[in-house]
């Protein structure tokens, strides 16, 4: 027996993969915030920029990123904590194993219940980043992926705000699937959700009235479904299109 454990030849960019996927997971980045850039890691890792990009590569190949372009671009953090869940619909979902109308009738039956469980269960904090996603609806946004993001986040927090992981990994799930329909269609942006569609519901939150809360999202849903649905055709054509 020697006197020393033999170096595991690790490749570096795995070791530089654990320590971000780690740093993820116990949430010192959390979802929706961007990752320091190439040139910050690569200084305080201390390794090649090429062994970072391919940490990142592997990031967003295993769902915990996603890269987005343009001036605000970089490796964005997905939504994780208890999201394999998702990643099960997703594949489904691509497999046209699931179709648009489920999803949204999915939809409209989970998050008037969130609703109504986040004006039971909202904390200071949860109110506090409904408020500032409530005003950064406001903020204009060119990008496809951006506005979606920009769109979802009331949805993500008051996922959140139910304080039940269950609600929040379905309703997250689904959320997810829409953000694909969306991306992929690309349809008239205005016509799908404008800013303050969500000021009721936040109001109910808010104001701790549950059946508000509920009522209000199934309002809300009710419009924003039918849209989803409408999208179900252009959707699997330019699925098909793009995959084959
Ligand atoms: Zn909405």
């Amino acid at each position: 027996m020697g006197r020393f454990r033999p170096i595991k030849q690790f490749r570096v960019s795995e070791e530089v993969l654990s320590q971000l996927k780690e740093s993820i997971l116990l949430g010192k980045f959390k979802s929706g915030e961007k990752l320091p850039s190439e040139r910050e890691l690569t200084e305080e890792f201390q390794v090649s920029r090429g062994v970072v990009r391919e940490a990142i590569r592997a990031l967003e190949i295993t769902g915990f990123v996603i890269l987005r372009q343009g001036p605000t671009g970089g490796a964005y953090v997905t939504d994780l904590s208890f999201d394999r869940v998702g990643d099960a619909f997703l594949d489904l979902f691509l497999s046209n194993k699931l179709s648009i109308p489920e999803l949204a009738d999915v939809r409209y039956f989970i998050e008037p219940e969130t609703a109504r469980l986040a004006a039971l269960n909202a904390g200071e904090e949860d109110k506090k980043r409904l408020v500032e996603a409530q005003e950064a609806e406001l903020l204009p946004v060119n990008e496809t992926s951006a506005r979606i993001i920009q769109f979802q986040k009331v949805h993500y927090i008051i996922a959140e705000a139910c304080h039940n992981h269950f609600y929040e990994a379905i309703a997250k799930s689904m959320l997810r699937l829409t953000f694909k329909v969306v991306e992929a269609v690309d349809p008239d942006h205005e016509a799908l959700h404008l800013p303050g569609e969500h000021n009721r519901v936040i109001a109910a939150v808010i104001g701790a009235d549950p059946e508000a809360a509920k009522g209000e999202m199934q309002t809300h849903l009710k419009k924003f479904c039918k849209s989803l649905i409408a999208m179900e055709t252009a959707y699997r054509q330019k699925s098909i299109g793009g995959r084959t």
